[in-house]
């Protein structure tokens, strides 16, 4: 008997799934980078299940990686092709624990989907405010697992910023509970930090205390055709004075974008009567019922279209115009898989520099990528966007992406850094960004990091290869 086998026999079965047909949608990442192998997959049902599983492991030296809605766009969830790693997947520990609607505070299991959150927090009157678009699908273990950020971080921060508490099981077995719901709780280290964003690498989450807001009573949506993208500085500055920092998302779409949804999607209409080559999908939101959100944002476009910065635009009259714009914003990944995919550079720069950052990155593009496609879109009021390249029309995809990555995309990522930037602004660093980091990143950083893994977990079993 091996050593896996030794953890799987002294494990209840009924937690254990070792039948091919079911195991092989655990072992694919989302964008088909990598297939791995394992023998079997682990779904626990409660953080006790958690820790006996970790426990085992770690007495038998076997490595795991925890899985959550396998959305990861840097392969992070995603076991050794060796077949000598253990999945462990969260699916099943997924109950709302408490919703303190008093605390504005919401406490649940990793595996609960993100959707089925902010669903809870709605019926309570309430928002939860974090959002991405595998919200249908991603799960809140793993949304603090990789740091997630999205479409309301300009307001509310990245999942981190939403973590009141935190219970974890760790690499030996033992269960960390810090889960208070606490806004003040300055009792030494921040030890429930080291997990989010960690990927996996230091343990196992099993529940998260979060940060309610209170459900806006008024959304505007904007959707602007923008005369230069210089100007997107100066109007993001503008919206924040004019609604009162009410801005809960400022989304950049290229023409190169919209284009690419417009062909993907014959449904989908153009929102405005003339193409730009800049667009910003604007939302401000207040849970207000006397702030008057809708004259804000109608006299900042006076201002914006006086001034000559904004030259078309138009206002969602209703939720199902609200849902079409987002859609056009949210369809354009899928729009671009329908084009063959895109070879994405997550990048980041300070606001400030954005503009500067997608006029030098384009021209980069121009010049050395044989024809390449653009798509650029993003949440820019994060100082964070979406740089992505499709291959030439006719080009076959994959050989394109392989030479593109060879030979052009460390252009962008030095463009980016080189802009007192980063390389990888919200995705995290998985296996697929790896070489990035040996590239751009502090060394000094890197030694404190392995220094920290190795202190939490020196076997090396939790997600192992990943990050560091
Ligand atoms: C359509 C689409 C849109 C997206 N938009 C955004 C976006 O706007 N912003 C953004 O940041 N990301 C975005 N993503 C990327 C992805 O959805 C996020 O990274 C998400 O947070 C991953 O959650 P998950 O549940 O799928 O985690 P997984 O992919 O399953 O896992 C991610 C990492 O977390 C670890 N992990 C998972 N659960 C746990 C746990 N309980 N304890 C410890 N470690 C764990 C895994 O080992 C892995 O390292 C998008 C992806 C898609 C497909």
């Amino acid at each position: 008997m091996d050593r896996i086998d030794s953890v799987l026999n002294a494990l209840p079965q009924d937690l254990v799934t070792r039948d091919p047909d079911i195991t092989a949608r655990y072992l694919t990442d989302f964008r088909k980078y990598l297939t791995g192998a394992t023998r079997a997959v682990l779904r626990p049902r409660t953080r006790e299940d958690v820790a006996l599983i970790v426990r085992l492991c770690a007495e038998h030296g076997v490595p795991l990686v925890p899985q959550a809605g396998n959305t990861s766009y840097c392969a992070a969830a995603t076991p050794s092709a060796a077949g000598d790693e253990l999945v462990v997947s969260l699916e099943r520990l997924n109950a709302i624990r408490e919703l303190d609607a008093a605390n504005l505070s919401l406490t649940a299991e990793a595996g609960c989907v993100l959707s089925v959150l902010q669903e809870a927090a709605d019926a309570a009157g309430l928002l939860l405010p974090l959002d991405l678009g595998s919200r249908q699908s991603c799960q809140i273990g793993g949304n603090l697992s990789t740091n997630a950020g999205g479409v309301s971080v300009l307001k509310y921060g990245m999942a981190r910023d939403l973590v009141l508490g935190l219970e974890a099981v760790l690499p030996d077995g033992t269960l960390l509970e810090v889960l208070q719901p606490l806004r003040k709780n300055n009792t030494g280290y921040d030890v429930k930090q080291l997990l989010l964003g960690a990927e996996g690498t230091l343990g196992i989450i099993t529940a998260v205390s979060l940060k309610l807001v209170r459900k806006p009573v008024q959304t505007v949506t904007a959707f602007l055709a923008i005369s230069q993208i210089a100007a997107l500085t100066t109007i993001l500055g503008e919206a924040q004075a004019y609604t009162g920092e009410n801005i809960t998302s400022f989304e950049y779409v290229s023409d190169h974008s919209l284009k690419l949804l417009l062909a993907a999607k014959p449904e989908a209409r153009h929102p405005l009567s003339e193409a730009s080559a800049h667009y910003v999908l604007l939302e401000a939101q207040t849970a207000s019922p006397v702030f008057p959100l809708e004259d804000a944002v109608s006299a900042l476009l006076e201002r914006l279209m006086e001034a000559g910065l904004v030259t078309d635009g138009t206002l969602a009259a209703g939720g199902a115009q609200r849902d079409a714009l987002w859609e056009l914003r949210e369809h354009i990944p899928e729009a671009e898989v329908a084009f063959g995919g895109s070879i994405k550079h997550d990048v980041s720069v300070r606001t400030s520099r954005l503009p500067a950052f997608i006029e030098a990155a384009s021209a980069l593009v121009e010049t050395h990528s044989q024809g390449g496609r653009l798509s650029i879109y993003g949440h820019v009021g994060d100082g964070n966007v979406h740089f992505n390249v499709l291959a030439p029309e006719g080009a076959v995809a994959s050989d394109y992406k392989a030479w593109f990555e060879r030979e052009v995309a460390a252009r962008i990522y030095d463009l980016a850094v080189e802009m007192g930037g980063s390389y990888s602004a919200e995705y995290g660093i998985g296996l697929v960004k790896k070489g990035l980091m040996a590239r751009y990143g502090s060394p000094e950083k890197t030694a404190l990091m392995r220094a920290v893994k190795a202190a939490v977990d020196p076997q090396g079993i939790m997600n192992p290869g990943k990050v560091v």
